[in-house]
Parts: structure tokens; sequence; C-alpha cells
């Protein structure tokens, strides 16, 4: 017997998931997805969900988050993930690589896939002004909304589905919905300087940003403390120097570090900016072999919707909000997006339900 219908705007991680969830719990949810497919930025991403195996790691790294709201993705992620290997989501590595967190890499189009089975209904090419969850996938694909928040030095390229251009943001805030901290952070990569496509999203990232000299056009250091390992913090930093972008330059040693299985050479060599140190507008230092014009790739907008631990969008009347849509959880730093939306989508799903 059917406990109630349930609509839910945005087919990617937070969306299918609360979808996915929903059916599990004898409801008949509708997924709503204004592009031509399902998946969102998911399906585009390395899939690797994660937390901080440190309770306290993820309070240093992201301080000036939500402490409530951390604290269940922290607690719950790990049920989250048995969950989506329960429904048959294909892991493809059983650890993230990086000796502080803890989690799995999925197969984005395998765990797409399984989410879109267990949702059951997905209409595509659909949206409704009316919904229970919202799951909309932040407004990073809206230059007016991004130039308002975030304040980058121009314009910057979307490294992302094209769809999540801040429709949730909206609607919540019509129905009076309150905001986040952090409306001005995001997370992305710095990437080459010049367009690229989807298939460049994660290979092209010149992710060494803490083994460069890094400079603005006015051969400026403009970030002297240590790059975070995220580089997330350099990334939001170049975003705000002329022109939005920086300097990479590289001297032998650099150029021989290894990232992720390749060198800083082998990156390097996929960036179109890069430059010999003599075409620098500036005087090159010492030992430069070699340059790289970078720009920030805007992956997901860290502030957003204020929520409550059941997912409830602060200020609204039954209206709950999960994924990107939602602020205030990696605020400060950076925190895996695709956990936050797993165990928030759930939750959204779970409290919308009871609500009925
Ligand atoms: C290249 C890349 C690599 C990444 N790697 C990782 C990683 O390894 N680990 C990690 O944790 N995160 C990673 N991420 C981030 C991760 O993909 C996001 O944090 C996550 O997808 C957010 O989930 P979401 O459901 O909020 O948004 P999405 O998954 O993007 O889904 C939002 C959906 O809403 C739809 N939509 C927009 N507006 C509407 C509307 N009005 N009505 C209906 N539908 C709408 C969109 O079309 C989209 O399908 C990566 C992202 C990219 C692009």
């Amino acid at each position: 017997m059917p406990v109630g219908t349930l609509s839910i705007s945005g087919a990617g991680m937070a969306g299918l998931c609360a979808a996915a969830r929903a059916r599990e719990l004898g409801a008949e949810p509708a997924v709503y997805e204004k592009g031509s497919r399902a998946g969102g930025s998911m399906l585009l991403s390395s899939c690797v969900i994660w937390r901080y195996r440190e309770w306290e790691d993820f309070r240093a790294e992201c301080p000036t988050g939500d402490e409530r709201l951390q604290r269940v993705v922290w607690e719950g992620l790990d049920d989250g993930i048995s969950w989506l290997e329960s429904l048959g989501a294909p892991v493809v590595a059983h650890e993230t690589g990086n000796p502080r967190t803890v989690g799995k890499r999925f197969d984005p189009r395998g765990l797409t896939d399984t989410l879109v089975r267990a949702a059951a209904e997905v209409r595509l090419n659909e949206t409704v002004k009316e919904q229970e969850i919202l799951a909309t996938g932040g407004f990073q694909g809206s230059e007016p909304l991004v130039a308002e928040h975030i304040h980058p030095a121009r314009p910057l390229r979307l490294r992302a589905n094209p769809w999540s251009s801040g429709d949730g943001l909206r609607l919540a805030l019509a129905r009076g919905a309150q905001l986040s901290a952090g409306m001005d952070e995001f997370y992305g990569r710095n990437m080459p300087d010049a367009d690229f496509t989807e298939a460049d999203f994660v290979p092209a990232a010149q992710l060494y940003g803490q083994y460069a000299r890094v400079y603005n056009d006015h051969g400026e250091a403009f970030f002297e403390r240590e790059v975070s390992w995220s580089e997330n913090d350099l990334v939001q930093a170049t975003a705000r120097q002329p022109g939005a972008r920086a300097w990479y330059v590289l001297d032998d040693a650099a150029l021989g570090e290894r990232i992720r299985g390749r060198t800083v050479a082998e990156i390097v060599e996929l960036a179109p900016t890069r430059v010999d140190p003599v075409e620098l507008p500036f005087a090159a230092p010492p030992g430069a072999r070699v340059a790289v014009r970078v720009s920030p790739g805007l992956t997901h907008t860290i502030g957003g919707l204020r929520i409550d631990e059941h997912a409830r969008v602060v200020g609204t009347e039954g209206l709950h909000a999960a994924g990107a849509d939602v602020g205030g959880i990696s605020t400060g730093g950076y925190a895996s997006g695709l956990a936050a939306a797993l165990v928030f989508g759930r939750i959204a799903a779970e409290s919308a339900l009871d609500r009925l």
C-alpha cells in the first residue's frame, strides 16, 4: 500500500537517493528532471563518496560549517554507502587513496543506472513549481547568481552539469527560505584558462598548485600560505584575482612530482595554455621551466538553503532540500558533495513522508 506520493525536483545524486529511499518506504515518488538525462553532475564526477576519517578533521577542514549538519553526514555516511551497495551500485575502489578520508569510489554510470531503476519514475525534460523535495544541484549555472553571491573577477567556466542554475534557491526563497553561511564560497578546480568539454573535467584539472609558484597577471604572489590538500582555497582565491586567473610556474622538481598516478609534467602537457616562462607577462622567477595559465572551473556552490537535521528548509512549510541546493555543510573548506547529497537525500525522503 503506497504511503504517499512525493514530488522531487532534480534527478542527480540527492534527488535519486531521495526517490529510491521513498520507494523503499512504500511511497510513489516522481522525479522531475530539467535536463535531457538523469545523473546530474554525479554522472560526470570521479564518484568518490567520502568523509573525513576523524570528526575533528572535518571540523578543522570546514570550520564555519553547521556542526549539527556535519555530524549528520559524518555519522550517516557509512550506512548510506552500504545502502548504495545493497541496491547493486558498482564499487570501483573500496578506499579513497587519501589517508585522511574513508569512503568508496563508485562507477558513476553504474550508480546512476542503479538509482534510476530504484527510483522508478524519472521524467526527463520536465520541471514542476510545487514539490516536497528540492534537489536541483546548486546555483553555479546562473551567471547572475554567481556574480551576486560569489563575485568572481569575471564569469567562470562551468565544470558541472549545465542545468543547475539556482532554480531550487529561487523557488525556496519565494516560499520564505533562509540562506546558509558561505554564500560566496564554491568548490572547483583550477583548469587551463581556455574552453574545455565534459571529457576534460577530471583529466585536465591542474591539481598541482601546491608544487607551483603561483602569481597573478601582475606578477604578484597572491597566495603565500600553504595550499590545502584539496586546493579549493587556492582555486577560490584565483577567482578573485584580476581576470580570475593565475599563473602556475614550475621548475624541474615540481614537474617531477606525482599526483594520483601521473607526473605534474603529464598534467601540464594537457593544458593548451602552457607557455615558455619568457612569455610570462612578468619576469619569470629563477629555475622556471614552464608556466600554465589557469582559471577556476566552477563545480558547485557551497552556500545555499539553510536546512535542519531533518532536511527541512528553514523558514518554509513542508519543503525539504538536499545536495548542492543546501548550504552550510562544507563551508570554510571542502568535503564530499556526493556524501552530503546521499545522506540528506535519504533523510529528505524519510522526513517528507513522515509529514504526509
Ligand atoms: C568533474 C566532477 C568531479 C566530481 N568529483 C566528485 C567526487 O569524486 N566526490 C564528490 O563527493 N563529489 C564530486 N563532485 C561533485 C558532485 O558531483 C556533486 O556534489 C553532487 O553531484 C551534488 O549532488 P546534487 O544532487 O545536489 O546535484 P546533481 O548531481 O548535479 O543533480 C542535480 C540535478 O538537478 C537537475 N535540475 C536543475 N534544475 C532543475 C529543476 N528546476 N527541475 C528539475 N531538475 C533540475 C539537474 O539537471 C541535475 O540533474 C564532482 C563533480 C564534478 C562535475
